[in-house]
């Protein structure tokens, strides 16, 4: 099982309160440091795909890893929606977070209307399928997928464990198909949405969740703490 905790815009809990958890930690890019000189597994929430470059208010694998950070988040729902992301460039994110030896929890997940409209599945293949095109060798161990559906983010309303398992089910067969390898089953596939202390253990019995992406959960340490307790029983 794989926590990891997606501070968003938000301060965030102490990084020394956090030590000994064995999670993922996903803060603002002005915590990364201190994240990292706590001992804990950092990811940003976010990568450019060049190295350096004229593109403000942007940040580079290079420049993560010079910090001491292990991954990045890519294609966030709010990045989409809010940024205006496309899965081309989510594809050339995770790309280049990659190629310089990061690892990628990609986000993927359908709106409401989507869902609504009979769309999912659609939306989860076109997704997946775009940001991992051809993707071979031993980047692919490094490759964590969340399914996020968006209605589920924020709003205290998360997915069954069946809804999971059919979109999960579905992002591991788009995997292999575009990977070419049997990916699908080694590359771990984390729930996020509305994830809290009460649900996240019937989230994790559902054999096809392998963790979760935690938002407004993880702000609070001792919340967090309880999920990735629930993980390890689960
Ligand atoms: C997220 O932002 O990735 C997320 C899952 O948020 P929340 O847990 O608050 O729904």
């Amino acid at each position: 099982m794989l926590i990891a905790g997606n501070w968003k815009m938000f301060r965030g809990p102490d990084p020394e309160a956090l030590a000994g958890l064995d999670a993922i930690v996903c803060p603002p890019y002005t915590r990364l440091a201190d994240c990292v000189a706590a001992g804990l597994t950092t990811y940003a929430q976010n990568v450019h795909w060049e190295p350096e470059g004229a593109f403000t208010g942007e940040i580079s694998a290079p420049m993560l890893l010079e910090l001491g950070v292990a991954g990045a988040l890519v294609g966030h729902s709010e990045r989409r929606q809010l940024f205006g992301e496309t899965d081309a460039g989510v594809a050339r994110r995770a790309e280049a977070a990659l190629a310089a030896g990061l690892g990628v929890i990609a986000c993927v997940g359908e709106t409401l209307a989507e869902r609504d409209g009979g769309h999912t599945a659609d939306v989860l293949v076109r997704q997946t399928s775009v940001a991992f095109d051809g993707l071979r060798g031993e980047a692919l161990e490094r490759v964590v997928i969340a399914y996020e559906p968006v209605w589920a983010i924020g709003t205290g309303r998360v997915a069954t464990p069946e809804q999971a398992r059919e979109s999960h089910q579905l992002v591991r067969a788009t995997l292999d198909r575009v990977t070419g390898a049997h990916s699908g089953a080694r590359v771990p596939v984390l729930y996020g949405g509305s994830v809290t202390a009460a649900n996240a253990s019937a989230l994790f019995a559902e054999a096809e969740v392998d963790g979760a992406l935690v938002g407004g959960a993880s702000l609070d340490a001792a919340a967090f703490f309880r999920i990735a307790t629930a993980a390890a029983a689960g």
